[in-house]
This record gives C-alpha cells, sequence and structure tokens, in this order.
C-alpha cells in the first residue's frame, strides 16, 4: 500500500479527509471481507455528526472462521513457529510500516474518534511503532530455564506461545491500544485476532493490512470488528481461544474474567479504567507542577485511563496553583477542530460519552463541589460534542466526582494537609493506575512510591513512559502489564520437560 505525505495544514487536512476511500471491510485469514451476516453499522465522526461510512458489523460466525484461521496457522507454524529473528525481521519491517502510513492513521483515529492529529503524530503513532520495535527486538531475548535438580535427570522450562490470543480494545488511543498487546502476543509466536471498539475500527484493519504486507502469514493477525455484545463476547467466550488480553472499563473487564470462567478457563489479563492522583506539595518546582498537572488531566480530552483527575495540593499553596493551573490551561487547552494541527483537544468520542460527562459535571455541582472553570461547551461549538477543560475545587473525597472515572476533561481538586494525607485519599480509591507525588524531599518521594496502592508512580513528572516502563494497574484498574518485557511473559507460558538420564 502506498503511504501519503503528512498534510502541511488544516485545509490539506480536510481534503484528505474528503478524498480518502475509508475501508469498511474487516480482515480475516489474510483477506479483506464483509460480515457472514451482511450486517453493517455506522461510524460516525463526532467532530461533524457526519457518518463517515458502513462498517462492516462481525458477528460471531466471522469470530469463528478468525479463530480457526488464526489455530490453523498455530499448529501449521507458518509464524509460531518460524526461527526468532525471521519473527523479528517482519515485525521490524511492521513497524516500519506504520511509522510511513503515519498520515494515514492520524486520519483514521481522528475521524473516527475526535482525536487530533497533532496528537496522533506526536505520541499515538510513533509510540506505536517504539513498541512493536521494543517486542520485536526482544524475541531472541527471552529464555527458558535449567532447574537444578537430581543428577540422574535434566529438567528445562520451555517459554512457548499461548496460541489463539483475542485483543479487545477501546477507543479512546485506537491503533495505539492495539499495538501494546500486538507486540508482545505476535512477537512470541501467537495468532491474534483484533476486535477494536466500534467506534474506531478503520486503523486496526489498517494494522492487520501492513502486517500482511510486511510478510506476516495469512491467519496469524485477522481483524472482527462489530459490537462488544456481539462479536466481543463471541471471542471471549470462544472455546478455542487461549487468552484475551482486554483494556477497556471495569464492567466489561470483569465480564471478560466471567466469560472465560464460563468458557475455557482461558488466561485474561485486563488494563481497566482509573481515578488516577497527582499529589502537589508545597515543596515542589510549581512551575513545572502545574504545567504536568494541566496535560495530566486535558491531554486527549481526558479521555486517558490514567488521567490525573483528583488533583490533591497542600493548602499553602492551594490558591496560587489553582491560578497557575487555571491560567495555563487556558494557554494549552482549547477545543477545536481535531484535523486542525493546531488545535490540542477534540470533541468527546461520541454522544453517549458526552452525556456521561454533562452528567457528572451537573452532579459535580449538586453535591456542592465549586465550579472554578469550564462546564460547558466553548462558544461558537456549542452544538458539536465538546466539554471544555472542566475544573471543580472545594471538593471533597466522598464526592461522586472525585470517586468515578469520568473519563472526560473534568479536574477535581482535593486540597491536603500534606503528603499522608494525600496518600490516605489516593489509596481510599477503588482504582489504582497511575499515581504523582511533586516534592523536592527525595525520600517524601520514595515512601510515597513504596505506599501508593497504584501500577504507576511518576516523581515530579506525569505521563513519562517508554516502551521498557511496565504499564497497567492494582485493585480494579486491572492486572495486566502492556509494553516491558513481562508482556511477552504474559503472552506466553511455561512447559517442564524432565529427562530421566539413566547410566
Ligand atoms: P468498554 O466499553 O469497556 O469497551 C472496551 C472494548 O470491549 C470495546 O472493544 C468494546 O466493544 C468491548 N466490549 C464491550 N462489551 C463487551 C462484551 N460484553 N464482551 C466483549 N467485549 C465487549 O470501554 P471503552 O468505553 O471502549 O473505553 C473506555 C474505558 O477503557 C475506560 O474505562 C478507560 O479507563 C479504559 N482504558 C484503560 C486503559 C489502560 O491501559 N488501563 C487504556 C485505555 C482505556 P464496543 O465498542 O462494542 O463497546
Ligand atoms: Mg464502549
Amino acid at each position: 500500500m502506498t503511504s501519503r505525505p503528512i498534510p502541511a495544514s488544516k485545509t490539506e487536512w480536510h481534503a484528505l479527509a474528503a478524498s480518502h476511500a475509508y475501508e469498511t471491510r474487516m480482515f480475516i485469514d489474510g483477506a479483506l471481507c464483509d460480515a457472514a451476516a451482511g450486517g453493517r453499522y455506522d461510524s460516525v465522526n463526532p467532530a461533524t455528526g457526519q457518518v463517515i461510512a458502513a462498517m462492516a458489523a462481525g458477528t460471531a460466525e466471522d469470530v469463528d472462521r478468525a479463530v480457526k484461521a488464526a489455530r490453523r496457522a498455530f499448529r501449521e507454524g507458518v509464524w509460531s513457529r518460524l526461527p526468532p529473528r525471521a519473527r523479528m525481521d517482519v515485525l521490524l519491517r511492521f513497524a516500519d510500516l506504520i511509522g510511513a502510513h503515519a498520515a494515514e492513521f492520524a486520519l483514521l483515529d481522528s475521524v473516527e474518534m475526535g482525536k487530533t492529529v497533532s496528537g496522533m503524530l506526536g505520541f499515538d503513532v510513533p509510540s506505536a511503532v517504539a513498541n512493536i520495535r521494543f517486542a520485536a527486538e526482544a524475541i531472541d531475548k527471552i529464555e527458558g530455564a535449567v532447574t537444578n535438580t537430581d543428577p540422574g535427570a535434566l529438567h528445562y522450562v520451555l517459554r512457548q506461545p499461548l496460541g489463539v490470543v483475542g485483543l479487545i480494545v477501546p477507543w479512546n488511543y485506537p491503533m495505539l491500544m492495539a499495538c501494546w498487546k500486538l507486540g508482545p502476543a505476535l512477537a512470541m509466536g501467537n495468532s491474534v485476532v483484533l476486535k477494536p471498539a466500534q467506534q474506531t475500527g478503520m486503523s486496526a484493519v489498517l494494522l492487520a493490512r501492513l502486517f500482511a504486507e510486511a510478510g506476516g502469514p495469512a491467519g496469524v493477525f485477522s481483524v472482527v470488528n462489530g459490537s462488544g455484545s456481539d462479536a466481543g463476547q463471541a471471542l471471549a467466550r470462544h472455546m478455542d481461544v487461549d487468552k484475551i488480553g482486554f483494556t477497556g472499563s471495569v464492567p466489561v473487564g470483569g465480564l471478560m474474567m466471567r466469560y472465560a470462567g464460563e468458557s475455557n478457563l482461558k488466561h485474561v489479563t485486563t488494563e481497566c479504567g482509573g481515578k488516577s492522583p497527582q499529589i502537589i506539595l508545597a515543596d515542589c518546582d510549581l512551575d513545572r507542577a502545574v504545567e504536568n498537572a494541566v496535560h495530566g488531566i486535558y491531554s486527549n480530552q481526558g479521555e486517558v485511563c490514567a488521567a490525573g483527575s483528583r488533583i490533591m495540593v497542600e493548602r499553602s499553596i492551594h490558591d496560587e496553583f489553582l491560578q497557575r493551573f487555571i491560567d495555563r490551561t487556558a494557554a494549552l487547552y482549547q477545543p477545536g477542530d481535531p484535523l486542525d494541527p493546531a488545535t490540542s483537544m477534540g470533541p468527546m468520542v461520541d454522544g453517549r460519552q458526552h452525556r456521561t460527562v454533562c452528567s457528572y459535571i451537573a452532579k459535580g455541582r449538586e453535591e456542592g463541589a465549586h465550579l472554578a472553570m469550564g462546564g460547558g461547551a466553548p462558544e461558537g461549538l456549542e452544538d458539536g460534542l465538546y466539554i471544555s477543560p472542566t475544573l471543580f475545587t472545594e471538593a471533597r473525597n466522598d464526592m461522586t466526582i472525585a470517586a468515578h472515572e469520568i473519563f472526560g476533561p473534568v479536574g477535581v481538586v482535593l486540597p491536603i494537609r500534606d503528603m499522608e494525607h494525600g496518600l490516605e485519599l489516593a489509596n481510599s480509591s477503588i482504582f489504582g493506575l497511575g499515581a504523582s507525588v511533586w516534592t523536592r524531599d527525595l525520600g517524601r518521594a520514595h515512601r510515597f512510591a513504596r505506599d501508593v496502592e497504584s501500577g504507576m508512580v511518576w516523581v515530579n513528572t506525569y505521563f513519562d513512559r517508554d516502551a521498557t516502563a511496565p504499564w497497567g494497574g492494582v485493585k480494579q484498574s486491572g492486572n495486566g502489564r502492556d509494553k516491558c518485557l513481562e508482556a511477552l511473559h504474559q503472552y506466553s507460558q511455561t512447559k517442564s520437560v524432565w529427562i530421566h538420564l539413566g547410566g
């Protein structure tokens, strides 16, 4: 497939969006195809409300065909038993092709989800490429073991792929969430069936086509679009799927475990939501703290699993922090046309998410928090799904807005006495995905990192990460780890081989 140059202006992006031939088919067993039952659903651009295309809506029948192809490919060994460096070559080519198609990925995830093209080019695409490369380069560094057993025996432990892996991902970072899981799953030699979120099915199909172009054999990576309750459930309940790698909400993560229990006890790893605390202490570098706190809650419209949505500020700096935070937000985040490279914030993904976020804003007011900023649509964009950066202050930890994941541009400020108070509030959550502390006191920072119940901790920064850093949560934020070497382990299993030496 030929790639396109990156459009240089808003006008060029709109020209590309208007002329692009949107692929509506799925990709199963090495070929584009429509759903067996012929179903379709509309993909809608949340920035305009217009239907982009009628996408193929896969059902259990399509899932079953994809799983059969995946199993066939796995058993034949066309991928699973390739020499590791041959798999590495394909995956490195795959990463290169993703990078070369940055414009198409940015276009597809932007028009389907409302994500800004600047965010796609600055973060999602490069991070996807880096994560596929990391997994590819790790292929021949994963080792088995020989254990120290009886001298009359040789016992070794093989690390092998699981077989057929189903990946179910959300809409907030469509191609990136898929790549975080595709990298380790494919690197270890598994076959994969990917079910993207309904709102954002197009970039998944482009990924599968590029994997094939890179030399990935038919059946090894299929995409079945369709609804969660139909195609998603069929995949998670399938008797011949060995693992589900899931990213999404807590309730659906729970369903994954239930479906596994009610079907074939497949492995399940979950990456779910969060209500991540940012703890700003009086001795911090306030400029840096403000800047990062703003990005922590408003980047990607707040539709980020690890959004730093609970902002806890030590009382003595509370008012100064607030003023600076509001000023910096006005300078950094104003909603607008996501296809304009100057825009830093797009609309909510769909009407449902827009209503959810608005109802939380109403709830915050009702419960008596002070609306210090935002709270509605920006001027001139009242008809769309846009929500201005919103901040509640004078909130209490027991308010709904301080406890629930809102998944939109809504921050909640909680005044705290000191770090211990912040830690207590931080750990009172059902979630535990990300957490940050801002202080110049090294001992205090380490104590926070040790004691906070969270999968990831940032000290004097927020969101910093690379492919080596495990990504995942504790408590109801999930039990899986994406990226990092541990992810490769989670897409493989050990086999114990005991040899009687005789003599
Ligand atoms: P979601 O509703 O849980 O959906 C996630 C995926 O599961 C979608 O593909 C969805 O398909 C599918 N699904 C829904 N019901 C299903 C069922 N009964 N059986 C099988 N699959 C089903 O989450 P979302 O609204 O797309 O995304 C937002 C959530 O994702 C937030 O809670 C956010 O925190 C979380 N998230 C977590 C991370 C992380 O790394 N921890 C990263 C990003 C997002 P449909 O499209 O049909 O609903
Ligand atoms: Mg959903």
